[in-house]
């Protein structure tokens, strides 16, 4: 049996997880999952259509919202009581993070991002290394394999089913819940389309120029019923929250549009965008590296570009 973590945001599903479950249920016909926190019970319909038949939901008041050690402790005891052989999750930030807890009380390595996994005596796994740049295959040496799904390696597949509820209170101590959330700088982007569901990304980098140039860039996302992405060095001189932010430490997003904006092509960018269906770049600069990933560009000054883009868009529906 396969154990899969399912993680959302306060009841809002990382769609990530939807593909770790089809990993485990290519992996045995057996899967169970587990949410932390009582929200995450409203998602028992979708993870039973996606092949789990039991879902276990962590009721501790701490998960409320993300606390990641107290997850690791509480699948820690699921793990201990139900005996899986594998326990995986969505290779996000969130889900390496919580699986990282796991084998530190456990004591077992845990193989991030793997794109391949074979359970076995050893576990063999094919798992990203350098953003995505080089590819590892490594035996994992432990009854338990714990592990994360590297994002977009797998489709998801509905498989029908029901998942019956389980819950239960997983004992915690006080250490368990230093980390935790204690507010946000971005509530407002709470409810709107996230990175990664949106089909259109707009996305950003220091060409843009200050927060106050993302104002066309915005328009024009909304304009395409998409959403605003940014590179590092922009969330690094606070123009845009983090949680914009596309690329090895940000998001990896996988849309049928990413327009990159003054953005240069840093390989820690390429490795959250390079899944995108169709990659447009507006850049200055013809020998940009990010050129080598686009399938159109535009060399030009972005401030004009772009707002030429939304006004022929405008006119094109009339
Ligand atoms: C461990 C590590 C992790 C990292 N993780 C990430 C990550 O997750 N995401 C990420 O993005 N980066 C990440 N980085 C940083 C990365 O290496 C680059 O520094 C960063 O991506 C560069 O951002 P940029 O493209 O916006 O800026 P720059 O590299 O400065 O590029 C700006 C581009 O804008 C163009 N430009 C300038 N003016 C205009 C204009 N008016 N119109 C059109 N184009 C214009 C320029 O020609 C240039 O190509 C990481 C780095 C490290 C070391």
């Amino acid at each position: 049996m396969i154990l899969v973590l399912v993680d959302h945001d306060r009841g809002v599903l990382d769609p990530l997880s939807l593909r770790a479950l089809t990993a485990a249920r290519k992996l045995s016909s057996d899967v169970q999952a587990v949410v932390m926190g009582r929200q995450g019970a409203i998602l028992a319909k979708e993870i039973g259509e996606y092949g789990a038949d039991t879902l276990f939901v962590a009721t501790n008041d701490v998960f409320a919202d993300y606390t990641p050690m107290a997850s690791g402790k509480a699948l820690l005891e699921l793990v201990t009581k139900i005996n899986p052989e594998a326990v995986l999750a969505a290779g996000s930030p969130r889900g390496n993070e919580q699986l990282a807890h796991l084998a530190a009380f456990m004591d077992l390595p845990m193989a991030a991002e793997c794109s391949s996994i074979k359970i076995g005596n050893p576990h063999e796994v094919t798992r990203a290394r350098w953003a995505a740049n080089i590819f590892e295959e490594a035996l994992v040496h432990s009854d338990l394999l714990i592990a994360t799904v590297l994002a977009f390696s797998v489709e998801p597949e509905q498989v029908g089913g029901t998942a019956e509820i389980k819950e239960f209170e997983a004992t915690l101590d006080a250490a368990d819940t230093l980390v935790r959330v204690i507010g946000r700088g971005n509530e407002s982007k709470i409810g709107g389309i996230s990175l990664t569901d949106a089909k259109v990304i707009v996305s950003g980098g220091r060409g843009v120029g200050g927060p106050e140039g993302f104002g066309i860039l915005e328009e024009l996302a909304d304009l395409l019923g998409g959403t605003v992405g940014c590179s590092r060095v922009v969330t690094s001189s606070g123009w845009r929250p983090h949680a914009e932010q596309v690329g090895q430490t940000g998001t990896k997003v996988a849309p049928d549009l990413y327009l990159a904006c003054g953005i240069s092509g840093a390989m820690q960018h390429i490795a959250g965008c390079k899944n995108s269906k169709t990659i447009v770049v507006i850049n200055t600069d013809p020998e940009a590296p990010i050129l080598n990933y686009a399938d159109y560009a535009i060399i030009g000054d972005l401030h004009k570009v772009i707002p030429a883009l939304t006004a022929a868009v405008r006119a094109a529906r009339g």
